[in-house]
């Protein structure tokens, strides 16, 4: 016991670095980061993931029920039995990066494992007794790796394999389940059955109840930055060790379940816990906030928690993968105890609390738990429009039953009854005379004076009885805007404006803003009016309310939700000193939960006295901090990930040289980011073709689709939304060999032979013929000249040619409704494939998958559904084919094609029947499937050997004749592979 005391006290001399970069803020609740999910749907091969890591060039990396996948933010890479033959069985049970940053793995058939340069190579002296298999991977305070068994075995992993040690050593004989450095040189190991393990380098020591432990089955560890060991039970809570005691968290402390599969503590100090069936917890004693699928997560067993190198909080669970992020942009809604998630209009009152009105109460933040009023408090309806507060804080409240007033906690409405036009208030304004005004929906325009109403409408020359927005101006002229034209009320009377005014806003220079439905913004500056439309940039033509920040932007709402100008780009254009502006949108992927905004009432936004900007959507209110963005304290590393040529892979060290005849090379590269993956920007070039730097749109890949013979280099780098580069630029030399005609010395050879030519006709005639002697190397001399003139305005064609190509082909080898490749490019590649399996005399095959029943599916889910199913069918089969190279495409309607070379015999129908398996399992409802309730595929394999007896139609009517007997067989199968040859065609 005395050296158990020891052996915990030092765990609590330990101190943790800290260091200050945006993560999550623990002031936020859990519901208001940005989250994101990724399913099947999205790409992964299988939603079971079990653990994450991170290798240093960025990628995370997933140990998968479906193989190893690395993920970019955008692209999912599956690494399984089909493609990789090493990784032994699909089942990834453990993941890795050491301190080198090599990537290792685990699984039971392949044992240790470590990916390298896009390869698998098995660890064969870390092999194990039949039976045992690798649980857990870990590493020491040195970045050592370990790792630990089902039977209680633990190695170190340095250049090479350590020798396991057992029981000899101590170890229990039982799983090992989690592997921590103890912060002294040794380590501690969570086991199943045996509690809490030190290891201190020779031997090991046990630690369970006498310890203070709840129980002995663990499934977890996580040192946390004060030197504390966070440990997960199954069944018995959490607990935290710390200055040689055990303490002991459950139920009581808030915890919804004792199962706990996985804790992590965040660089913020937040401490999440993955639970097993109550999905994610953020612990702190005495709080405890719990994330589940009932507020919208994705499964509710998570199995592994990671932070990436940019501060996003991951959750593997077994229903997929969820990620938290923190943005500038905090949602207020229903989950935050707000009266609806629908907001109409937000203002801030005298004391610093903001105003909500929803679609189902109006409600009151300051900071802490929101309070709601609706109808029964007093509010003429629910639905709350307008806002305004008066100086003494009594605030008007714009219903659709009535004017309420809120003064002195009291509430009293106001409505046609007491002499209003109409009860649905859409817009409040006290005007500096005294009087308050009030548009209605319907009624005109009310004012409230002395206790008694009056109107303008129409028949006072108001373009329409529909008043949104009212605004007084310095000069004390009122602006109204209708659901017509805007109008002006000055002392002389009203002034109709020809602008469809939704909403003003006023610069201290007396500048007026106008945002109007449909024509952009409007400025009128010293009487004059111009506006600015997505025509010049602007991102949408409806803006439902202008708000100045103090950053030196506007922010503008829209139907297409919030985005932001720079003011003086702004101001230049109105100038006339710039033809355009630029905009910046927020969108998911900055934390809003709608991309609508609401507006046609008042106010639909309000700037905060804290420079917060306040934005009503559909789905919360959203609050902005404009104060520039704590940027990623990563920035992006481009990476070059591959080179096709004509449709197959080339390798790339040292440089790719090309043989002749390569007609397209693809360029494939990504940046690993996980904050807003779409939102990256890629530059390329190729250095001898390209003058200038291109940029794709989006997309991360860059097609040269007729390449003329050359040496060139390649360079691409990365840009990230907020304007930083990356933090590097790659380039790769690149050669492509002429053809023999294309050749100097082919070139060389032809005026050599014209040069002989005339040579020899001088030698004939050399007697007494000196004039057509002179004449005929004059020619010569003329001819060679246009030779090279020819030659040298043919290269310049093929040069432009092959620009213009690689514009418009790139764009459209792709299937617009799957992203898949389409079948002009298909037809490309099967005929590079083609050409090169028939010299090197290799097989190739084909499948031809055909979606069963799908017109059925059609009439039943609509074209719509329809269509969605098609894409997802169409990732499900890309997914299927993880080797480089293979692809598939759209044959057309929903028929899919995929081309494998080298692949013939069962190994290529086992992919086809993969396909299918997969396909089926994705469960994706078909009620008129007659047989199987779920979309199912049928499939024609059939392979060849090219030779001139063939052709690339015979082995797709080979694959089709395969696929109409897996019709006629009942469907939901593979039939095939047909071996094509000129035999079978005859037959
Ligand atoms: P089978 O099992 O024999 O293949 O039956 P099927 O209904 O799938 O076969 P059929 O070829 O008669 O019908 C194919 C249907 O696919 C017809 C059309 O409605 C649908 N389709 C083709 N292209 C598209 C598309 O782009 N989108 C959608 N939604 N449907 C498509
Ligand atoms: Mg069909
Ligand atoms: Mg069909």
């Amino acid at each position: 016991m005395r050296r158990l005391a020891g052996t915990l006290l030092v765990v609590a001399v330990l101190v943790g670095t800290s260091e200050a970069v945006m993560a999550l803020d623990p002031a936020k609740a859990v519901t208001q980061y940005a989250h994101a999910a990724w399913t099947q749907e999205e790409g992964l091969p299988n939603n079971g993931i079990l653990r994450l890591a991170q290798t240093p060039d960025g990628y995370i990396w997933l140990a998968t029920m479906g193989g190893l996948v690395r993920f970019d933010g955008v692209r999912f890479v599956t690494y399984d039995k089909l493609n990789t033959p090493a990784i032994g069985d699909n089942g990834v049970l453990s993941v890795a990066s050491d301190a080198g940053g090599a990537l290792w793995f685990s699984s039971r058939q392949g044992g240790l494992m470590k990916m390298e340069a896009g390869g698998v190579t098995r660890l064969e002296s870390a092999a194990l007794p039949e039976g045992d298999y690798i649980s857990a991977l870990g590493r020491d305070d040195a970045g050592a790796l370990w790792a630990g068994t089902l039977q209680g075995r633990l190695m170190r992993i340095g250049d090479g394999a350590g020798p396991w040690f057992g029981p000899s050593e101590g170890l229990p004989k039982v799983p090992v389940k989690a592997i921590v450095g103890d912060g002294v040189g040794g380590l501690w190991l969570a086991t199943e059955g045996a509690g809490l393990v030190r290891w201190d380098g020779t031997s090991a020591l046990a630690l369970g109840k006498e310890a203070g432990l709840p129980g002995l089955f663990l499934s977890c560890l996580c040192r946390s930055r004060d030197g504390a060991l966070w440990i997960g039970t199954y069944g018995a809570g959490l607990c935290r060790l710390a200055g040689g005691r055990v303490t002991s968290f459950g139920a009581r402390d808030g915890l919804p379940t004792s199962y706990i599969l996985s804790v992590a503590e965040d660089r913020q100090g937040n401490l999440w816990v993955g639970t097993y069936g109550a999905g994610l917890v953020r612990f702190r004693p005495g709080k405890v906030e719990l994330f589940d699928s009932q507020k919208g997560f994705i499964n509710d067993i998570v199995s592994s928690l990671f932070e990436d190198a940019e501060g996003n909080l991951w959750a593997a669970t077994l229903g997929g993968l969820e990620r938290f992020r923190d943005t500038r942009v905090t949602v207020y809604g229903r989950p935050e105890g707000f009266a609806d998630d629908l907001a109409w209009c937000v203002t801030e009152a005298g004391d610093g609390a903001i105003w909500v009105g929803t679609g189902k109460g109006l409600t009151r933040w300051s900071g802490g738990s929101p309070r709601n009023y609706t109808s029964r408090d007093g509010l003429g309806d629910d639905l709350v429009w307008a806002l305004a507060e008066d100086p003494d804080g009594t605030l008007w409240i714009g219903t659709k039953g009535g004017l309420t007033r809120l003064r002195g906690g009291t509430f009293r409405t106001y409505t046609s009854r007491d002499g209003l036009t109409n009860d649905r208030v859409l817009a409040i304004l006290r005007g500096s005379g005294g009087d308050l005004w009030i548009g209605t929906d319907g009624g005109g325009l009310n004012r409230l004076e002395g206790g008694r109403f009056s109107a303008i409408t129409t028949r006072d020359g108001l373009p329409n009885d529909t008043v949104t927005g009212l605004h007084e101006d310095a000069e004390g002229t009122l602006w109204i805007a209708t659901r017509g034209d805007a109008c002006a009320l000055k002392k002389g009377g009203l002034e109709v404006v020809g602008v469809p005014a939704i909403c003003f806003a006023e610069d201290p220079d007396g500048t007026l803003w106008m945002g109007t439905y449909g024509g952009g913004l409007v400025r009128q500056r010293h009487g004059k009016r111009r506006a600015c439309t997505t025509r010049d940039g602007l991102y949408d033509d409806v803006i439902f309310r202008v708000l100045p920040d103090r950053e030196g932007n506007l922010w503008l709402t829209s139907t297409k939700g919030i985005f932001r100008v720079s003011r003086e780009r702004l101001e230049a254009f109105f100038d006339g000193r710039s033809p355009s502006v630029a905009c910046i949108a927020l969108g998911r992927g900055d934390g809003l939960r709608s991309g609508e905004c609401t507006g046609g009432c008042q106010p639909a936004g309000w700037v905060a006295r804290s420079g917060d900007v306040w934005v009503p959507s559909m789905k919360g209110v959203v609050r902005i901090t404009p104060s520039p963005v704590r940027r990623s304290p990563v920035r992006p590393r481009v990476i070059l990930e591959s080179v096709s040529a004509d449709g197959s892979e080339v390798p790339t060290e040292g440089g790719v040289r090309l043989g002749s005849g390569t007609e397209s090379v693809e360029f494939r590269f990504t940046a690993p980011t996980f904050g807003v993956p779409e939102a990256m920007r890629f530059f390329y070039r190729l250095d001898g073709l390209d003058k200038e730097w291109r940029e794709t749109q989006g997309a991360r890949v860059a097609v040269y689709p007729r390449l003329p013979p050359g040496r060139y280099t390649f360079k691409v780098k990365v840009r990230a939304p907020d304007g930083t580069w990356g933090a590097n630029e790659t380039s790769l030399p690149l050669s492509l060999e002429p053809r023999f005609f294309q050749t100097a010395w082919f070139y060389g050879l032809a005026v050599l032979t014209l040069a002989l030519l005339g040579y020899a006709a001088y030698l004939m005639r050399v007697q007494g013929l000196k004039v057509r002697e002179r004449r005929l190397m004059a020619q010569v001399a003329e001819r060679t000249l246009q030779l090279e003139r020819a030659n040298a305005k043919l290269e310049e064609q093929a040069r432009r040619l092959a620009e213009a190509n690689s514009l418009l082909e790139g764009l459209s080898y792709e299937d617009a409704l799957t992203g898949v490749p389409n079948r002009r490019r298909f037809e490309r590649v099967l005929d590079a494939e083609w050409r090169r399996a028939a010299r090197a005399g290799q097989p190739l095959g084909v499948i031809l998958a055909d979606i069963d029943h799908f017109k059925a599916y059609n009439d039943t889910y609509g074209h719509q559904a329809g269509d969605a199913c098609l894409r997802r069918v169409a990732k499900i089969l890309a997914g299927t084919l993880g080797r480089a190279g293979d692809s598939v495409a759209r044959y057309g309607g929903e028929e899919f094609v995929a081309v494998l070379a080298g692949a013939e015999g069962e190994p290529l129908r086992s992919v086809a029947e993969a396909m299918r398996q997969r396909v089926q399992a994705a469960g994706m409802v078909h009620e008129r499937s007659p047989a199987y309730g779920v979309v199912t595929i049928s499939l024609g394999v059939a392979c060849v050997i090219p030779d001139e007896a063939v052709s690339q139609e015979d082995l797709l009517g080979g694959a089709d004749a395969a696929l109409y007997r897996a019709k006629q067989g009942g469907r939901n199968r593979v039939e095939g592979p047909i071996e094509v040859s000129a035999g079978t065609r005859d037959a």
